[in-house]
């Protein structure tokens, strides 16, 4: 069972947008203070504000207060916003945190600033190929199916040294990250730990772990990129 860190309460349940920087104030303090139970430096974790089905101006709300880093899992529902606000926003900082299919490759490394799904080898060569005919360069993270759950994205555990053998020597991609999603009925903090343990095997120096309901956790384990949607923006819209 999942330790009880769910006396977070995102005050926005409401829907009002004024909420919004009141709730990243809110989890950008629990995790400094988080970092600084674990002796690590605020600021060693970045939040990643995933904005999937929340609307318009929650995210108008959340650029107000300062927010620069965001995710979406849908290339679809990115594409509509996102072209646009980076007009606006310059320094914005866009993860792609969702499955990518080799189809959509090619509009992922013109919108995104950082993938953080690789998860085989075939959307690998893909994306190195894509970026070798565009000059852009995303950078890249690998997804761990860190539960090995049959359901999920990831590359499984056992298959991760080769992965990133084939990036590295074939591809010429650089790695910088791994990301995870733990299996959701189970305590989240071994997985953390096998992640961190995976990462510093293979000589990967980032980690994007930790959602609402577990990010205090992650950033004690290692974090570097937390992401986070309900705790900053409330309930998504339905699909
Ligand atoms: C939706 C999503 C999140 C954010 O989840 P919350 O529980 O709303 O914080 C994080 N990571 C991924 C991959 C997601 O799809």
């Amino acid at each position: 069972m999942r330790p009880a860190t769910s006396t977070l309460e995102p005050r926005e349940m409401t829907g009002n947008t004024l909420d919004i920087k009141a709730n990243l104030e809110t989890v950008q303090g629990r995790l400094d203070q988080a970092l600084g139970r674990a002796g690590r430096n605020p600021g060693a974790c970045k939040v990643v504000a995933v904005t999937k089905r929340q609307t318009e101006a929650k995210i108008e709300a959340a650029l107000a207060a300062g927010a620069r880093c965001f995710g979406e899992n849908r290339i679809q529902e990115a594409r509509e916003r996102w072209p646009r606000l980076k007009e606006r926003f310059p320094d914005l900082e866009l993860h792609l945190i969702g499955g990518l299919q080799t189809n959509k490759i090619k509009e992922a490394v013109a919108l995104f600033d950082v993938i953080e799904t690789v998860d085989r080898t075939k959307l690998a060569r893909a994306l190195a190929r894509e970026m070798e005919d565009s000059g852009r360069k995303p950078r890249l993270f690998i997804q761990v199916n860190i539960g090995a759950e049959p359901q999920k994205g990831g590359v499984s555990p056992a298959a991760l040294a080769g992965l990133i053998s084939a990036c590295r020597n074939e591809l010429c991609l650089e790695i910088e990250g791994l990301m995870c999603l733990p299996p959701l009925d189970q305590d989240p903090a071994p997985h953390f730990s096998a992640m961190a343990q995976l990462a510093k095997t293979h000589g990967i120096s980032k980690l994007s772990m930790g959602m609402s309901g577990d990010y205090e956790i992650a950033a004690a384990m290692g974090a570097d990129y937390v992401r986070i949607g309900t705790a900053i923006f409330g309930p998504r819209m339905k699909p």
